[in-house]
């Protein structure tokens, strides 16, 4: 089993901030900026454009959920990306949804997958869900 269908499943540890029936979100583990955040389908399918009309219905509700939550940490803006097929920069083959909070202290660019940044996730869980 993936390693995302075990954070599903609560089988394998993770930082998660939010569950609907289908879906759930947890911190990203390598995060690209503080509240980076992963939304995934409960069910496994290999990519975001498996997943079907119901399930991404519930994606796109967690998502706009999400972006309200970590808006406590003043975001200036978000991306929201998927990343479908490897050549695309996909490494875990489980559909998922990046929601990455982007900062004024950063510069105004596109998203750079792979350069993650130190932050405590258990602080940011912290304030995330106290
Ligand atoms: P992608 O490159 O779109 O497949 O992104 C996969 C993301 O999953 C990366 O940003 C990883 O840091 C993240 N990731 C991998 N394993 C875990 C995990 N166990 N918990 C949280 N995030 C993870
Ligand atoms: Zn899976």
């Amino acid at each position: 089993m993936c390693i995302f269908c075990k954070i599903a499943r609560g089988e394998e540890r993770a930082y998660v901030i939010y569950e609907g029936e289908k879906v759930v979100a947890f911190l990203d583990i390598n995060p690209l900026s503080k509240g980076h955040t992963l939304i995934v389908p409960k069910d496994h399918y290999e990519n975001y454009i498996e997943i079907p009309l119901d399930v991404s219905m519930e994606i796109h509700d967690a998502i706009k959920r999400v972006c309200e939550k970590l808006k406590i940490f003043n975001p200036a803006g978000f991306n929201i990306v998927a990343n479908v097929g490897r050549k695309a920069g996909q490494v875990i083959m489980h559909a998922h949804v990046h929601v990455i909070p982007r900062y004024d202290r950063e510069e105004s660019r596109p998203i750079e997958f792979g350069k993650s940044i130190e932050v405590d996730l258990d602080e940011v869980y912290r304030e995330l869900t106290c």
